[in-house]
């Protein structure tokens, strides 16, 4: 069985380094996803009140053998319930379909400056914090501008900041301000949403010269930069592929190789103009 890294966040707490994230997986699918997902060791899960499978997770961790305790649960504030009290009736609604007592993180998904709600709807989360209801909270695409007005303006720095990541989007800048910080990167869309990455010259290179696959290999980048990784897979031998990133290491040859990958491009939309609700 596969040992588990954990990251110490601001707050003293820990987070699994590796998760397993169920962005578009089907309400009737998501069970069994999570099911395997904590058979083969994962103990953080990722979901959102948009992706529409809360209920799914909580029935598998309902179902499971793994304890509440022992399990880390993220979801996030859905764009269109941003402000103060539409983000505390929208966290209700979230613990209902999960199942838990206690929310181990929960983030605002998007900041959505347009709409200039975000440091309300912070504080909302610094409530629910304060009232024991959520153990850390956190945020997810925001930039320098966006964790600025923050820190100006409210009383908590956040856990995390969850964002595209991944080797052509390596987020040198925002990494570099978490870190100054102290907010843990975690990246979404690890190894590239399908669109490409794992296909990579130099991605399969490296893995032919590991014996390792470029999903693994691309994993184990997010690792070694320090950040929390959250893949998604339907697929039960992806799913136990992924997390096997635990007893390897890439040397400096390999991190310059896959270095060149940057080209600066975002996969998905560009947080200061995404404005869907
Ligand atoms: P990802 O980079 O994890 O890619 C997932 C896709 O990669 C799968 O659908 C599959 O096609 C492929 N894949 C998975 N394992 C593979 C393997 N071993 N070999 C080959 N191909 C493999 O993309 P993602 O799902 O977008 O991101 C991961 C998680 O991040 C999401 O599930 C979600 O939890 C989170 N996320 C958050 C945001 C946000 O705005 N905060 C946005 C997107 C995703």
């Amino acid at each position: 069985m596969t040992t588990m890294l954990t990251l110490t966040m601001n707050n003293g707490l820990e987070i699994p380094q590796l998760g397993f994230g169920v962005f578009q997986i089907p309400q009737d699918e998501t069970e069994a996803a999570v099911t395997t997902a904590l058979q083969a060791g994962y103990r953080l899960i990722d979901t959102a009140q948009g992706y529409q499978n809360e209920e799914g997770v909580g029935a598998a961790i309902a179902a499971g053998d793994v304890g509440v305790d022992d399990l880390f649960i993220t979801t996030k504030l859905t764009n269109g319930e941003q402000g103060y009290d539409k983000a505390l009736a929208a966290f209700d609604e979230s613990m209902r379909k999960l199942r838990v007592d206690v929310l181990d993180l929960f983030l605002i998904h998007w900041p959505l400056p347009m709409f200039d709600q975000y440091v309300d709807t912070w504080r909302a989360f610094e409530q629910l914090h304060r009232d024991g209801r959520i153990r850390s909270i956190g945020v997810s695409n925001f930039e320098v501008e966006h964790l600025e007005r923050l820190a100006a303006e409210t009383d908590i720095v956040p856990a995390v900041n969850q964002i595209e990541l991944h080797p052509e989007f390596p987020q040198d800048e925002l990494r570099a301000y978490h870190a100054e910080h102290g907010i843990l990167t975690e990246s979404w869309g690890p190894i590239g949403q399908g669109k490409g990455l794992l296909e990579n010259e130099h991605i399969v290179a490296v893995a032919r010269a590991k014996g390792r696959t470029p999903a693994q290999v691309v994993l184990r980048w997010h690792l070694q930069l320090g950040n929390v990784v959250i893949p998604k897979s339907v697929t039960p031998a992806r799913i136990r592929e992924n997390i096997e990133i635990f007893d390897f290491e890439l040397d400096q040859d390999d991190l310059a190789t896959i270095a060149q990958l940057n080209t600066g491009r975002r996969l998905g939309p560009d947080p200061r103009t995404f404005d869907r609700r």
